[in-house]
């Protein structure tokens, strides 16, 4: 029996604003798209929160046993900055700014994104596909919704026409908007204005003679709207209808109700089964953003060095202190908070590293109460998961579960009492839940002094050997140390410094 089926999936779909029993449309298969971050601004802790979300998300249903493609995009062209059909894009601007070519913003960007992800331990995604390199698509796509009739040419723009779609379609469905206030609230459209209605939104932007992200279409050089994309590489890598598609709260209106109106429009399918969005990282009850001033970038928030911080955490303690509390929940940043859940965190691994060690050694089983206990508590870790991914009941019973590591450590539980199978049970769940599932592992400073300690040992034997004349053996741990890239410095005095290269 698969552990998907051991376990059954309740997830909380945006669309029905109910927890439903998951299914996936192919047996042991799940497709999942995530909206990734926009080549701008370096990521920010807020954005941690939500890719965190669907890191655990993607764990956890391969941990079930399923086979997971996660696509989760960059955004490098289209998006722009008010986050409607005006202002200029993101990343050309950034570009401008900075005197780049924009593919070197773009690079730099990811680079860094990607090292912040491995910093915080998130998985990389299946494929991560660009913008830029699904313009042809997204051409194929507008002309496509323009033959249907449900978007029209203007003055070398393309718009989706919102009225026409909910004729037959319901604009709304996802955010639970109501056209009429839509429109009611848009009527103000400026004389200049292209679009025939306020609500309506750009596919293909007209670009102008000094812009630089630029294509050649039907319609003139241009750019495409920053919703068409994620339409468009969802679909191509996952089908015009796949399982799981999410993003940020603030993600649900317009992009992810754009996203709903052209894929339907353009495939006469609904193209996602279950919407899943991550609340918001909060400063004082406000969304955590660049432009509110309130955010700041995780390298800050290792060094402690910006005014809302008031020392340093690592970013693992982090990780841990986001997954207290359920995703789809506001959480909100503090100090106070950050360092209860350090004392928290390293309750966890100091438990993970001790039952790692337990050996039982025979069948025992004379304990059966005890026994029963562990093997339910395994079982919890499981059922909280799966009830909507609840990270937050998870570890209140990792916490329990360490409880009872310290008993087995102390002595007031017999191991080799318990019954052999449901110990290992146990065991392997609570390894497995910290290390796969949740992703918590030592943080990297503690591998670095590890690592530092290693070595002065060994420049402490070097020293010895030369104290003592054995010249072999002191070149010996030189040389080694340096294939390992590790250079050793002698000093006139018989000092040593040393120095990863
Ligand atoms: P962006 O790079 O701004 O497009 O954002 C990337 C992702 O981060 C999107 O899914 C946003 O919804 C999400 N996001 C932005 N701000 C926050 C925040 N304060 N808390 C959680 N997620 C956020
Ligand atoms: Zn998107």
């Amino acid at each position: 029996m698969k552990q998907y089926e051991k376990f059954p999936l309740q997830i909380t779909n945006s669309l029905s604003r109910k927890k439903e029993p998951f299914k996936s449309l192919i047996e042991g298969f799940v497709g999942m798209y995530v909206c990734g971050p926009t080549v701008y601004n370096n990521v920010h802790l807020g954005n941690v929160r939500t890719f965190l979300t669907f890191d655990i998300i993607a764990r956890y249903f391969r941990y079930l046993g399923y086979k997971v493609r996660y696509v989760r995009n960059i955004t490098d062209v289209g998006h722009l900055e008010n986050d409607a059909d005006e202002g200029e894009d993101k990343i050309a601007k950034r570009a401008r700014f900075e005197q780049l070519e924009p593919m070197e913003v773009v690079k730099s960007y990811t680079e860094g994104f990607h090292e912040v992800m491995r910093q915080f331990n998130i998985l990389p995604p299946s494929i991560e596909p660009s913008a830029t390199g699904h313009i042809v698509e997204q051409i194929e796509i507008t002309k496509k919704l323009i033959d249907k009739g449900l978007a029209y040419e203007a003055n070398g723009s393309v718009y989706f026409n919102v009225r026409k779609y909910n004729e037959s379609h319901h604009y709304g469905i996802l955010s639970g908007r109501n056209i009429e206030e839509l429109m009611e609230s848009g009527r103000d459209l400026d004389s200049q204005d292209e679009k025939h209605e306020k609500i309506d939104f750009a596919l293909w932007k007209k670009a102008s003679p000094y812009h630089i992200m630029r294509w050649p279409s039907p319609w003139g050089d241009g750019f495409p709207g920053w919703h068409i994309e994620c339409t468009v590489m969802s679909t191509k890598y996952l089908g015009e209808t796949f399982d799981i598609h999410g993003g940020g709260m603030d993600l649900k209106f317009p992009h992810h109700e754009c996203e709903i109106a052209q894929a339907t429009g353009a495939n006469q399918k609904s193209p996602v089964n279950y919407w899943l969005h991550s609340n918001m990282l909060t400063v004082n009850g406000q969304k955590m953003s660049k432009s509110l001033g309130n955010s700041f970038l995780p390298k800050e928030l290792f060094a402690g060095d910006h005014p809302l911080l008031e020392r340093g955490y690592g970013a693992m303690t982090v990780r841990f202190f986001m997954l207290q509390s359920h995703y789809s929940s506001t959480l909100d940043f503090s100090n106070e908070a950050l360092s209860a859940a350090e004392k928290g965190f390293k309750k966890l691994i100091a438990s993970l590293n001790t039952v790692k060690k337990f050996v039982h050694e025979g069948k025992g089983g004379s304990d059966q109460k005890i026994s029963e206990e562990l093997h339910t508590l395994a079982e919890e870790c499981h059922l909280t998961m799966s009830d909507d991914f609840n990270t937050a009941k998870t570890l209140a019973v990792l916490f329990e579960m360490s409880s009872r590591i310290n008993d087995i450590k102390s002595g007031n539980i017999s191991l080799q009492n318990l019954d052999q199978e449901k110990f290992n049970l146990f065991q392997s769940t609570y390894i497995n839940t910290m290390e796969q599932v949740l992703g918590l592992r030592e943080e990297e400073e503690h591998n670095h002094e590890l690592l530092n300690g290693v070595i002065q040992v060994l420049i402490d034997l070097r020293k010895k050997a030369r104290t003592d004349r054995n010249y072999l053996l002191s070149d010996k741990i030189r040389d080694e140390l340096k294939q390992k890239g590790v250079q050793v410095m002698d000093a006139k005095d018989g000092e040593m410094t040393w120095a990863i290269e």
